[in-house]
């Protein structure tokens, strides 16, 4: 292609018109050369670009000739491709030539076939009518469009694995309007030149100028506007896209929450219906599965089921002696055993501490369950092996039988809970509730409950019984006894009510308030009644020895009232002082410190061991009154009673005999040189008014023995009676 444009270029330089260059010519050359192609259009969704080099090329040869046009041709390729390099285009020299060789060998092409078809163009343009004026332009058009795009096609076919119809159908048959169009504007123009005058023409150029800057400058702004509006949606899309994203990761993170909400939750659940020890469920879940049994029992009429409520026994020596880690672990194995006892339909559950429940669905009578309590009791006592030791438990049940007649869970619960403290309190294993057994222990509420008023009400008072030195016959003291005043039921025995105060623990504020009454009455009678000094006894509960502050109280109480602590002895049960001996012998020791008197209560009843006895800092054996009075009948109480004086004596203690009944039981206790006796033959308890007549009469008990001579051979007879006895 080189040689064949330089060719065209020589052949148009050898014989170019000299005689034709005017102004004209080189205003359109400078035109065509230097900014042709900047002025250029792209046809509306195409890749065509319609540049004013073609028509001006088309004009030159119209106006010029041939040769002039292949000149301005080959400079307008060789400056244009040198801008496009300028403009950073990658173009190799070879390319520039080439396009400068094909530009010049394209016009000459045309330039040979318009002398083809024997066409002179300046006669067609100044005489010839239209068609040939048509013909001579379309001929020029084809022309400079098959030689350009067949050159184009060639080369990039060789660059590509395309053929060169397939690279000219796809990419170079469209640029045949480019030609078109260049051909008809150069003939427009041609026929503008020749109608008007080159001022006129120039208007209209500078005209069409205008109108195509401010087209380009139109389609710039337009190119602008839409290229920020594609930004614009770039960024809203790419906000979108973030947008999305984060949209994404919020509802992952909330899915993510709300999984661990519904875990979360799922544990609460199972945490509020279940024993954390044990996992067995607990007191809620048990309620809640009653009150669905009772609903079953209200439809179906035959419908029975049965609570059992259980306890074990003397748990809290296990926790106390062995720690609570093994009390923990044998409340977890109890409660695997239980639950291995029932069937799947049937529920088992943890109260609290050492307390069970066990609900027992259609049950056919109360010897079913009675059978099973039985088993229950067989499981539980079985020995448990925890760290390598056995241990021993046992069992209290308690059961309900649950049925329509009950409306609300509670109440079934009530009375399993009532029947298991029956259990408890007979030494049964198990008991079977029933409608007695709920009217005693509402009696029994009723009564603590009015109990924890008592004091404050003004309802407690204290009897005084005398306790008489049987050698002087003369009163030596007073024993303090508790009455409670209720204001319906009238005077009420200690022994009704002082249980309930050692289950409840108002025997602490009970006790202080009777010594701190008795001893404050005692201070009165003995300035009353400076010749008779008296002693004051006082029952102490055995349960008042939990409390680390006892010996604190009874400091308190002889402080504020001032009386002598020698007047004052304290009373204590045998089995108040040998349970926990050990802890009780360092309290008493500290009584003792106090300057009171201690006394052990209802002697002979309890369990004593001697190997104790001798280390309790005891004064007084108080003798029970079951031997006093059986003492003249039945011949074994006597020598206990003997025994016991005997014992006191050994122990250098001093002894009272209670419940003195009969004159003949004085000779005795006399004979055996028992010092003090108490008795309803000396006088009942009574109240403050009546003791003091007593004080006010102190030889009056002179008087109830018979004469002394009579007494003397009484009193012989009964020696012989002992002895034979013995
Ligand atoms: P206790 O300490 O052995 O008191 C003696 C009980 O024997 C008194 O009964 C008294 O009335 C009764 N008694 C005395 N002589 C005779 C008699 O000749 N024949 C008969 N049959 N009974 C006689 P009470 O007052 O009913 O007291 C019963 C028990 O209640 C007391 O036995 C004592 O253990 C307890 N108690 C009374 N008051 C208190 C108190 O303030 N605190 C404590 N912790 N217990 C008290
Ligand atoms: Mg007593
Ligand atoms: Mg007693």
């Amino acid at each position: 292609m080189v040689p064949l444009g330089l060719l065209s270029i020589t052949w148009a330089f050898c014989s170019f018109p000299l005689e034709s260059v005017n102004a004209g010519l080189v205003a359109l050359f400078v035109v065509t050369v230097f900014f042709s192609s900047y002025l250029r259009i792209q046809l509306p969704r195409t890749k065509i670009h319609l540049t004013v080099s073609d028509a001006l090329i088309i004009l030159t040869l119209l106006i010029y000739g041939g040769k002039t046009a292949v000149i301005m041709a080959a400079f307008e390729s060789l400056v244009t491709t040198l801008n496009f390099r300028r403009q950073g285009i990658n173009i190799k020299n070879r390319t520039i030539v080439l396009n400068v060789a094909v530009a010049a060998f394209s016009v000459y092409v045309t330039t040979l076939a318009v002398n083809l078809f024997s066409i002179s163009a300046s006669e067609v343009v100044h005489n010839g009518d239209k068609t040939q004026f048509v013909l001579l332009l379309t001929i020029m058009a084809l022309s400079q469009f098959i030689v350009n795009s067949i050159c184009a096609a060639v080369y990039i076919a060789l660059k590509s694995e395309k053929t060169v119809w397939q690279v000219w159908n796809e990419y170079c048959l469209n640029a045949l309007v480019m030609y078109v169009a260049g051909a008809m504007i150069a003939g427009v123009s041609v026929k503008a030149l020749n109608s008007i005058n080159m001022f006129l023409f120039a208007v209209a150029i500078g005209f069409s100028a205008v109108v195509y800057i401010t087209y380009r400058r139109y389609v710039d702004d337009v190119k602008q506007t839409a290229a920020k509006a594609e930004q614009a949606e770039r960024e809203r899309a790419e906000q979108a896209e973030n947008h999305i994203a984060e949209l994404q990761h919020h509802i992952t993170e909330q899915e993510r929450i709300s999984d661990a909400l519904r875990e979360s939750k799922e544990k609460f659940r199972h945490a509020a219906f279940h024993d954390a020890l044990t996992d067995l469920p607990n007191r809620n879940q048990f309620t809640e599965t009653l009150k669905f049994l009772l609903e079953e029992s209200k439809k179906k009429p035959d419908f029975n089921f049965a609570v059992l409520f259980l306890d074990l026994n003397r748990f809290k020596t296990v926790n106390d002696s062995l720690g609570h880690s093994t009390g923990d672990q044998l409340i977890t194995h109890v409660a695997r055993r239980l639950a291995g006892s029932i069937v799947e339909s049937d529920l088992v559950a943890r109260f609290s501490g050492d307390e069970f429940a066990i609900v027992i669905k259609e049950v056919k009578d109360v010897n079913e369950m009675l059978n099973f309590a039985e088993l229950i009791k067989h499981k539980v006592s079985t020995p448990f092996v925890i760290g390598g030791r056995k241990i021993f438990t046992s069992v209290s049940i308690g059961i309900a039988m649950g049925n329509s007649s009950y409306s609300e869970a509670e109440e079934i619960l009530r009375d399993a809970d009532i029947a298991m403290y029956q259990a408890k309190e007979s030494g049964k294993d198990y008991v079977i509730f029933d409608k007695i057994m709920h009217t005693r222990a509402v009696t029994r509420m009723q009564l603590e409950t009015d109990l924890r008023t008592a004091i404050e009400r003004r309802e407690l008072c204290v009897y005084y019984q005398p306790i008489i030195d049987l050698e002087k016959m003369r009163l030596a003291g007073f024993e303090a006894l508790m009455r409670w005043n209720h204001p319906t039921r009238g005077l009420v025995p200690p022994g009704e009510f002082i249980p309930v105060c050692e289950d409840t623990g108002l025997i602490v504020p009970f006790t202080l308030w009777i010594l701190d009454e008795s001893c404050r009455q005692l201070a009165e009678w003995n300035r009353e009644y400076p010749e008779t000094p008296l002693m004051m006894s006082v029952n102490l509960s055995g349960k008042h020895f939990a409390q680390n502050d006892l010996v604190e109280q009874i400091s308190d109480v002889l402080a504020e009232t001032g009386i002598n602590p020698v007047n004052l002895k304290l009373e204590l049960t045998e089995s108040a002082v040998m349970e926990n001996a050990d802890r009780i012998i360092l309290m008493l020791r500290e009584l003792k410190k106090l300057g009171v008197q201690l006394s052990i209560d209802d002697f002979g009843t309890g369990y004593s061991s001697l190997s104790y006895l001798h280390r309790f800092p005891i004064d007084t054996l108080k003798i029970d009154r079951s031997f006093v009075s059986e003492m003249e009948t039945g011949s074994e109480n006597g020598e206990i009673v003997r025994t016991i004086i005997a014992l006191a004596k050994t122990l250098r203690m001093n002894v009272v005999a209670e419940g003195i009944e009969s004159i003949h039981q004085i000779h005795q206790l006399q004979i055996l040189n028992c010092e003090y006796g108490q008795g309803f033959l000396f006088s009942r308890p009574v109240p403050q008014r009546e003791a003091e007549k007593l004080l006010s009469d102190q030889n009056r008990w002179q008087n109830i023995m018979p004469n002394q001579n009579s007494s003397s051979l009484t009193r012989e007879r009964e020696i012989t009676h002992l002895r034979l006895a013995n």
